[in-house]
């Protein structure tokens, strides 16, 4: 689950958590304040987390990955850590002067790697040792192939525009790349779309991974990050609780359901698993329903389960932090619940458990919405693995 990242997500580099040296580096770039990507992004790859962003090229997403990533590679030996892949040679040497404007602080070393060129500069920089690799899947390969680049210790991995490279027919070397790269890794996916192709590249590749979403850097900054999990109607509680319990859920959560009794049993379902929570039945009067969403909203409830008739008549706006249990039957109630009526932004997570019965429903809230709602698979409770 999405880390409910404080409601009031930081305006300041300074407190985003980055060490001294990289926000020295930060204030010679002359930014004065994040984007909302990197607002976002940063705190969760400080934290070890692996994140999908969906965000273009002018949202500042190159500095969301890199000064994390500097960060993370501070003070370590010095071997390929970390490597960047992306699709192109334009974008690999931008990206490569970005790392070198963001490391100019730092003693760390960057290459970028990538074709159409003489093989000897590359090898030559590889051979003494860099500890980021910028690089396109091609040329990355055929150095691994000779011997001259190695990431067996690799810690951390970047897909950048994973839509293009992947419309670029690049998945086979992507996969004979991250075939050698340690398992146990941090990987970051950036990529401007999420078409089916790019969610199985990440449901592949990454674990458990955040959505981060963020429109371009001249629009309000839309900050809500929802996503569907695949689960079938059977794993559905214990998804819930596995999410509840494993992640850094600790805001409030309200989950909905569709009906009195399902409201009742996850309450239950919940409480056996050592969560407190309470259902909100849509037969309660009306008073008696805001009084519980009160107490909700000011922490004494941490989660509230929900059917869809409560939630009709509550003022839920304030929430960030929601999970339909079930898909919502009208794509308004979806709409509602994520908060987006009459404002032209909202912050928050809205997660949505999709049975496989419920795909055709998915699909409508999304015509309604006119967005794809990224689909994140988690390990054990995806289809398949009930
Ligand atoms: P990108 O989306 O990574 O291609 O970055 C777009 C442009 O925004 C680049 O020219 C960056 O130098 C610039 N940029 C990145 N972060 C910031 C920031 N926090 N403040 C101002 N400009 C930035």
């Amino acid at each position: 689950m999405t880390v409910p990242v404080s409601p009031e997500s930081a305006t300041t580099f300074d407190a985003l958590g980055l060490a001294p040296l990289i926000l020295d580096a930060i204030a010679a770039a002359g930014y004065s304040e994040p984007t909302p990507i990197q607002r976002e992004a940063i705190p969760l790859v400080l934290r070890g987390r692996d994140v999908i962003g969906l965000a273009q090229t002018g949202t500042g997403k190159t500095a969301a990955f890199t000064l994390p990533l500097l960060h993370r590679l501070l003070d370590g030996p010095r071997r390929t850590r970390a490597l960047v892949l992306t699709p192109t040679r334009e974008l690999c040497t931008q990206v490569e002067e970005s790392v070198r404007k963001y490391r100019s602080t730092t003693t760390l070393e960057v290459a970028s790697v990538y074709g159409g060129v003489a093989y000897e500069p590359q090898e030559r920089a590889l051979r003494e040792g860099v500890d980021i690799v910028v690089a396109t899947p091609g040329r990355l390969l055929d150095h691994l192939e000779k011997g001259t680049a190695q990431l067996e210790l690799l810690e951390l991995l970047v897909l950048d525009e994973a839509d293009r490279m992947l419309d670029m027919g690049f998945a086979p070397q992507i996969n004979r790349v991250v075939a050698q790269i340690p398992a146990y890794r941090q990987t970051l996916l950036f990529s401007a779309t999420m078409p089916p192709e790019v969610e199985a590249l990440a449901r592949k590749y990454l674990r458990n991974p955040v959505v981060v979403q963020v429109g371009r850097r001249s629009q309000a900054a839309s900050t809500v990050t929802h996503a569907v999990y695949p689960v079938p109607q059977s794993r559905k509680t214990a998804l819930l609780v596995d999410l509840l319990q494993h992640e850094d859920a600790q805001g409030s959560v309200l989950v909905f359901c569709r009906t009195k009794h399902r409201a009742d049993r996850i309450a239950e379902s919940l409480a056996d698993a050592g969560i407190a929570a309470e259902a909100l039945h849509g037969d309660r009067t009306q008073s008696a329903r805001e009084k519980a969403l009160e107490q909700f909203k000011s922490g004494a409830v941490r989660i509230l389960v929900a059917t869809d008739i409560a939630q009709r008549g509550l003022d839920i706006s304030g929430i960030t932090h929601v999970i339909n249990y079930d898909v919502p039957q009208q794509a308004e109630d979806y709409v509602h619940r994520i908060g987006r009526t009459g404002r032209a932004e909202a912050t928050g997570d809205a997660y949505t458990f999709m049975a496989p019965d419920e795909i055709a429903t998915v699909r409508l809230i999304e015509r309604v919405i006119a967005q794809e709602i990224p689909r994140v698979s988690r390990p054990g409770f995806d289809f398949g693995t009930g």
